[in-house]
């Protein structure tokens, strides 16, 4: 009795699909599948070494929870497999910043926005990357993926798209898969930039650098030195943030690789 109710339960799981806010579907398409879509939003399958199609469908962190289907479109359009899901509330804390005068009233460097924005658009067909991402530093994490952000009480309208590890200025920092370097640039707000370019819809974005070590264009392994830890552009000290994007959308490293949360800070001593 109780190993049939298991065996239900079982099955019944294996129909539902169940995500949080903020992470990524891994899609195993039927054969003839070209495509992806859930919540309008459409995704490419790729084909792989094996002969099994992959496909990375991100739920961004503001899709509300809730029930959707994800359906496998063929070459003519026609849904070929549906699936359900459940999105789950990921719980995303809130978080308010300090920021001093002149960090506040930072302004992006001429086409800062629109080379992140093109970055985040153009993706490689090629895979370069595989299983398990690394991390690129191995402090803690200082300040999760999703927070809600208010800078000096005021609500930036915007969360954390990645995630805030702690490390010491001049870390090296490394690429937590193999792609191609689309960005090494130092920008006014995003400080020290490097984007990769992971391929069939991965990437990542390291920023506050202090010094690169690739250029625009090279090809990196994954763990490669790509940078060093800094504080530039809008940061008030030393870490690294980075992020991970599925197609353009920010999802959560904490799925792709495991990070432990920083200790509470014990309160600072009173002064005398
Ligand atoms: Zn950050």
């Amino acid at each position: 009795m109780r190993l049939l109710f298991v065996l239900i339960a079982a099955a019944a799981w294996g129909q539902t699909l169940s995500v949080q806010q903020g992470e990524v579907i891994r899609l195993r398409g039927p054969a003839g599948a070209v495509q992806a879509r859930m919540n309008d939003q459409t995704v490419p399958l790729f084909a792989q070494e094996d002969g099994s199609l992959l496909g990375l469908m991100p739920v961004p962190a503001t899709t509300p929870p809730g029930n959707y289907s994800l359906e496998m479109l063929g070459a003519d359009g026609a849904v070929l497999q549906t699936r359900d899901v459940v999105v789950r509330d990921a719980r995303f804390p809130k978080q308010n910043i300090i920021l001093g005068k002149a960090v506040a009233e930072l302004k992006p460097s001429p086409g800062e926005m629109e080379s992140i924005a093109t970055f985040r658009k153009n993706l490689s067909k090629e895979r370069y990357w595989d299983e398990p991402l690394v991390a690129p530093v191995s402090g803690c994490i200082s300040s999760p993926f999703g927070v809600q952000r208010l800078y000096n009480g005021k609500p930036s309208g915007s969360y954390h798209t990645g995630v805030d590890q702690r490390s010491p200025a001049g870390h090296p920092v490394r690429a937590a898969a193999g792609g191609v370097v689309k960005m090494a640039r130092m920008w006014n707000v995003h400080g020290g930039t490097v984007g990769i370019d992971h391929g069939q819809g991965l990437q990542t974005i390291y920023l506050h650098l202090s010094k690169f070590a690739v250029k625009e264009g090279a090809v990196v392994k994954k763990g490669d030195v790509i940078g060093y830890v800094g504080s530039t552009g809008r940061s008030t000290a030393p870490h690294l943030h980075w992020g991970l994007y599925a197609h353009g959308v920010p999802v959560d490293p904490r799925q792709w690789v495991a990070l432990k949360p920083c200790p509470p800070r014990a309160p600072a001593p009173k002064k005398k």
